[in-house]
């Protein structure tokens, strides 16, 4: 896939939010801001060979999500995987309530297993929805 420049990127990230934010109402429920960052700027991740594509600030009593995009790998990806990965940082929005009542409850020895069963839910409900919305099994 040819390289998107950032306002090519940005034209086909519009629609695709629009639509899931409606999907998931969460145009009445929070306010989500997305940028396309630098990928150097995004945190690490937990195995230092594979790199983040997005990362989501919250800030919770104001119900502000900030998803940081990475340019470098977002600029060659296909619209079905953008469609794909920018749904799942939804998902994300959607379960933050809970995340952020339990997290201050959890074991920091736990924290680590909490997120990647909070990924793996997080990755059932963005599969769900797509297989919802085509009609038809998405994997
Ligand atoms: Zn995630």
């Amino acid at each position: 896939m040819k390289k998107r420049t950032d306002k090519q990127l940005a034209k086909c990230i519009a629609p695709i939010l629009e639509r899931w934010l409606k999907r998931l109402d969460l145009y009445n429920t929070w306010f989500v801001r997305l940028e396309i960052v630098c990928g150097a700027s995004l945190p690490e991740a937990d195995d230092a060979d594979s790199t983040v594509l997005a990362s989501i600030d919250f800030s919770d009593p104001y119900k502000r999500a900030e998803i940081s995009l990475n340019r470098e790998l977002a600029a060659t990806m296909s619209d079905a995987d953008l469609d794909h990965n920018l749904l799942h940082e939804l998902v994300h929005v959607l379960m933050r309530p809970m995340v952020h009542a339990a997290w201050e409850h959890i074991p920091k020895a736990d924290r680590k297993h909490f997120q990647r069963a909070h990924e793996s839910v997080t990755d059932t409900f963005t599969n769900l929805l797509l297989w919802d919305s085509k009609g038809e099994r998405n994997r």
